[in-house]
């Protein structure tokens, strides 16, 4: 993964953030650049520059916006402890891109090793708002980016176990537990070791 780095410039930043949390937007316009959306929040909005800590292209080119360390500006309320992500696009009316939707996974698995972080959310989890639109693949990118960066442990199968109560036992689905031991059959063996999460 490769993080562009922009060198915007800002007016006074506030380096107090500490995230616990990752909040998903998109930019409500098709092609914007993170230039545009610097020069939005800085000159029409007066704010001290763009908003978001990052700035994926369609193409899944990452750029950096606003240092991780400096509160945000990009969702009420919660600037102070969320990292905020913008994706060019508009998805209240167009699908994501694969090469975006790949990055922004990319992005959000190394934020949540980083910082330890187990919450994703879309903005509008979290404000009054559309964002990040309907066709924004919003459960995807969560259950992908989590899913990946929580800690396996292993179990070890006892007699009369099976995958279904496995699966119960460690709140997963049995398609989770097949996916992360690579078992094509549903027949487990007592003392096989699973990886669970
Ligand atoms: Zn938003």
């Amino acid at each position: 993964m490769n993080i562009i780095d922009t060198n915007l410039e800002f007016r006074k930043l506030n380096y107090i953030n500490k995230p616990n949390n990752i909040i998903l937007h998109h930019a409500a316009h098709s092609n914007c650049s993170v230039y545009d959306v610097h020069r939005w929040h800085k000159d029409d909005r007066g704010w001290s520059g763009i908003g978001y800590h990052f700035f994926i292209t369609k193409e899944g080119l990452i750029y950096r916006g606003r240092p991780e360390k400096a509160i945000g500006a990009h969702c009420l309320n919660h600037n102070s402890n969320t990292i905020g992500i913008c994706t060019q696009g508009n998805y209240t009316k167009e699908n994501m891109p694969v090469g975006q939707e790949k990055s922004l996974i990319e992005l959000c698995i190394y934020l949540c090793t980083k910082y330890g972080i187990k919450t994703i959310n879309g903005h509008r989890e979290l404000n009054l708002t559309d964002c990040p639109g309907i066709y924004y693949p919003l459960k995807k990118i969560k259950k992908e980016a989590l899913y990946k960066t929580q800690e396996i442990d292993n179990y070890t199968v006892k007699c009369g176990d099976t995958l279904w109560s496995i699966s119960k036992q460690f709140n997963m689905s049995v398609n989770e537990l097949k996916k992360l031991n690579y078992l094509n059959t549903d027949i487990i063996y007592p003392n096989q070791i699973l990886r669970i999460l």
